[in-house]
């Protein structure tokens, strides 16, 4: 591996997590093994030396009863029921000299003239004499007795440090293969908690080379991460929403506005060609106008149809009541269904507010009607009725018009599509589209019945606020 690999390993978070994982699990491991050896180690000192004190007391309430004869006869007694815990004993006179001396033949090597030096009170002294090679100690109790008399009890530490030494063998033994599995332990921890992260990663790879379906697997776990996962999906398929809105609308854009565009120019060209007649003039700017105020429109209306489609429509929402709504349309229509001689019966029955953009809403029943009026014959019948269903309010149009063949139904929604009975009309075949683009922004639905030379029925599903 290069030395580059190294370095770009050495950044990762995986590899800082498993040494993070590994270090507190090694560290922890150490700890509970260190209070391990400390607790054990000071027990057994403990352990000692009340055995050592009870000795001490046993020999000095001997002594004070018995004298030295006593002494010794104990610790004859001792030697010949092979007692197995060996004790150092010493008694010692003025002056510190030995009156009597028992020292196991293993630690013959122990220098004794050191003890006594100090000299003890009544109470208790310890002293310690390590071994010449300083692997073992010998503890002594030393105290004076009534005659002021120096009584010495001890004992090598050469029993504890053997399991000391045991303990310490088990934990290097025990402490290798734990370093392995906290180091493995932890780069699997690591491997795991980044697994979400690194299908992100690759996620957005994979839609760095335009494959905008790729979403990250998910996880199952309610965790944190799974949330990050669902989030970072979501957002993705809103951006291929709006990738794929905006790449539609600027087809529609680029293959409608050819129309309009190469007349614009055309009405340009002739009023450039013609001899600069005023009124000529005039009649081509004025057809300039119209064509572009079309244009206009067409544009406003895929953006706006893009915009609600993707959600990022900027809805201004307040309870709005549907009586006043439907009223404030049918003051606008009216004339121009006057004109057609299209009679219009509203039947809106009392009925909750619903929580709509009213600005938004007059659009959607505005192009509704509009179309209503446009598709059918003079003499013909427009209702406009408002009825509740579940936790819907249902607004219908209901017109005798020309209906629609049912093949035609489905496409109705599209963008810019035309019907073929509507070419001898005004449109641009982008009202539907709006109107249903708008209601799904809301949270609502629309239906269309129709009947090919019958009439159809627009109904608009709107939840109702509760
Ligand atoms: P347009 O500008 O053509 O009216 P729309 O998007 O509003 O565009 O409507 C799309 C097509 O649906 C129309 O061209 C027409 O064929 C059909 N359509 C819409 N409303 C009605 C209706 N009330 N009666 C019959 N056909 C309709």
């Amino acid at each position: 591996m290069s030395l580059r690999a190294l370095k770009n390993i050495r950044r990762t978070i995986g590899f800082r997590l498993t040494l993070w994982y590994s270090g507190i699990f090694i560290l922890s491991t150490l700890v509970v093994f260190g209070l391990a050896y400390f607790v054990l180690s000071a027990s057994l000192k403990r352990q000692d030396r009340e055995t050592i004190e009870i000795k001490l007391k046993e020999l000095s309430v001997l002594y004070q009863t018995g004298g030295k004869e006593a002494l010794e006869r104990e610790v004859n007694l001792e030697k010949k029921f092979e007692k197995k815990i060996p004790f150092f004993i010493r008694l010692a006179g003025q002056k510190n000299k030995t009156l009597f001396l028992k020292i196991p033949y293993q630690w013959a090597d122990f220098s004794i003239t050191e003890l006594g030096r100090k000299s003890a009170g009544a109470d208790l002294r310890w002293d310690w004499l390590p071994s010449p090679g300083n692997q073992t100690a010998l503890e002594v109790a030393s105290t004076r007795l009534a005659n002021n008399y120096l009584l010495q009890v001890g004992k090598s530490t050469e029993d504890r440090e053997n399991i000391l030494w045991h303990f310490r063998r088990i934990f290097i033994a025990v402490i290798l293969p734990l370093i392995l599995i906290g180091f493995t332990g932890g780069s699997f921890l690591a491997f795991r908690a980044l697994q979400p992260i690194r299908h992100i990663i690759n996620t957005i790879r994979s839609i760095d080379i335009g494959k905008m379906h790729v979403r990250v697997p998910s996880l199952q776990t309610a965790d944190e991460l799974e949330e990050l996962v669902s989030l970072f999906n979501g957002m993705v398929e809103k951006i291929e929403i709006l990738i794929n809105s905006m790449r539609e609308s600027l087809d529609n854009v680029a293959h409608d506005l050819r129309t309009p565009m190469t007349r614009l120019r055309g009405i340009a060209e002739m009023a450039l060609r013609s001899d600069h007649n005023l009124s000529e003039c005039r009649e081509a700017l004025g057809d300039c106008l119209e064509e572009s105020e079309r244009i206009l429109t067409m544009l406003n209306s895929l953006m706006d149809i893009s915009e609600a489609e993707t959600g990022v429509l900027n809805l201004e929402k307040e309870i709005v009541d549907v009586s006043t709504l439907i009223g404030q349309v049918f003051d606008i229509y009216r004339y121009v269904a006057e004109e057609k001689d299209i009679f219009i019966n509203v039947r809106v029955t009392d009925q909750p507010g619903i929580f709509a953009d009213p600005a938004r809403m007059r659009q959607v029943l505005g192009n509704l009607l509009d179309n209503a009026i446009k598709y059918t014959h003079p003499g013909g019948r427009i209702d406009i009725e408002t009825s509740r269903r579940q936790q819907n309010m249902v607004i219908r149009i209901q017109d005798s018009g020309v209906g629609m063949p049912p093949e035609e139904l489905p496409r109705i929604w599209e963008r810019l599509y035309r019907g073929d009975q509507s070419r001898s009309q005004r449109g641009l075949g982008l009202g539907l589209s709006l109107v249903k683009a708008i209601v799904e922004a809301h949270e609502g639905r629309i239906e269309v019945v129709s009947t090919h030379g019958q009439g159809s029925t627009f109904s608009i599903y709107l939840p109702l606020k509760n």
